[in-house]
């Protein structure tokens, strides 16, 4: 396992690192970057960031933002800190949380993503002699575009399974015998379902480890576990953002992820009080990113939940620890008869039965209470089982109903499980 300086380095080490980097990015948007300047610097806001503590005084950025500015300035906003012609890279995020946003990167902060991605196939023992095979359709969404600039980085044979369905992939996978295999955890497990309708052995295949983006379920334990089962491979979450960069990486521990701080600034903050979170509490994550100075993100809402697990991991390093990575997304939690239930939770439970094939959330509004019912493929015998486990796990009592194996939807990206006919009448 490689570890750079950073990564192990004390917490002034860090923070006097973030600070000097932080300044000279600054130092580069201010007047050059028309959204930034009037934000941070115009009307004598700020002059220079002499501490990083100063940081916690600027204005969050946040997508409803981004996605107006972008509105007010087509076709790509004012977040721009070069001419256009200097930018090479054009993505855009997904668009299942509102309008999509077109980001565009210059060589220099595509550089910087795959620098951040060697990251994580390292913190999850893949090296050069890696054979890196991305399960993915290589759309506009960045994650799979910069996993495969990090995997050619990292200097590892890198092979793109654009433009195929399942049985193509596999096949491809076993007759290149791909080491690590790079997809969605949802899909990781479609392709374990295929693999088996079709008679494929992946228990013996040559996949030793699995990486996952996209989607939280590689910190699930249930669901990691699934995967690894699966696979026989050991199974690594990374987070990441098309607005802010892939900051952070699951380690030998499997325990959640770091964050990445030589190139990202983490704060964790209380949803309520506004306030930075003790270790062991729960907050929204906010991310400045550090090397991506065409199109940065500075004090940027991510929307998700996080637990402040400190800086002491016993895989050596001392970069902030998310235990269980990415919990939920601020908007996700439902209120169900008081208790408060994340998608992820109900996955952690689900997961733990093998003969749970795929399921979906109904969520529902009984007056002004929030109501749940899943659908869950599995054999209707088994249903008992599953709501005392949930029972047990969330002290709730949740309706399930058994539908036939293979009439949920399957996902390949960014799975749906939760409907919600709230505002339906
Ligand atoms: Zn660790």
């Amino acid at each position: 396992m490689f570890m750079s300086g950073l990564e192990t380095a004390t917490r002034s080490l860090i923070e006097e690192h973030q600070l000097a980097r932080l300044q000279l990015g600054l130092e580069r948007i201010r007047t050059m970057n028309r959204f930034y300047d009037e934000k941070l610097f115009q009307n004598g806001r700020l002059s220079k960031l002499e501490r990083l503590t100063d940081l916690h005084n600027l204005p969050f950025t946040n997508k409803r933002e981004l996605v107006a500015d972008q509105a007010a300035h087509p076709l790509f906003g004012s977040n721009l800190t070069y001419p256009l012609g200097e930018y090479v890279r054009l993505h855009q995020t997904s668009g299942t949380t509102g309008h999509p946003l077109k980001i565009l990167d210059t060589q220099e902060s595509w550089d910087w993503w795959a620098e951040c991605w060697t990251s994580i196939y390292r913190a999850a023992g893949a090296s050069k002699n890696d054979i890196v095979y991305l399960a993915f359709g290589f759309g506009p969404f960045i994650g799979f575009w910069s996993a495969y600039e990090g995997a050619k980085r990292l200097g590892a044979l890198t092979i793109p399974g654009g433009g195929m369905d399942s049985v193509q992939r596999l096949r491809a996978m076993q007759e290149i015998g791909a080491t690590v295999l790079v997809c969605t955890p949802s899909y990781a497990l479609r392709l374990a379902e295929v693999a088996q309708e079709n008679g494929m052995d992946i228990q013996n295949s040559a996949v030793r480890v699995t990486i996952h983006a996209g989607e939280p379920g590689a910190s699930i334990p249930a669901t990691r576990e699934r995967i690894e089962q699966a696979w026989n491979a050991k199974t690594y979450d990374h987070t990441g953002m098309t607005e802010m960069g892939a900051f952070g990486f699951a380690c030998s521990q499997q325990n959640g992820v770091h964050i990445n701080e030589s190139e990202f600034i983490a704060e964790i903050l209380d949803i309520r009080t506004g306030q930075p979170v003790a270790e062991g509490e729960t907050g929204e994550l906010i991310l400045t990113n550090l090397g991506r100075w065409g199109s940065p993100a500075i004090r940027y809402r991510t929307g998700d939940l996080v637990r402040h697990g400190g800086y002491n991991c016993p895989c050596g390093r001392t970069l902030l620890h998310l235990p269980g990575g990415i919990l939920g997304r601020a908007d996700d939690m439902l209120i169900v008869r008081g208790v408060n239930v994340y998608p992820s939770a109900l996955a952690d439970v689900l997961h733990r039965f093998p003969g749970v094939a795929e399921y979906k959330v109904i969520v529902t509004r009984e007056g002004a209470m929030d109501e749940i019912a899943l659908q869950v493929e599995c054999p209707s015998a088994m249903i008992s089982e599953i709501q005392e486990e949930l029972h047990i796990a969330l002290n709730l009592r949740i309706p399930i109903e058994a539908v036939a194996l293979g009439t949920l939807p399957r996902f390949e990206l960014k799975a749906k499980r939760v409907e919600d006919r709230r505002n339906r009448r």
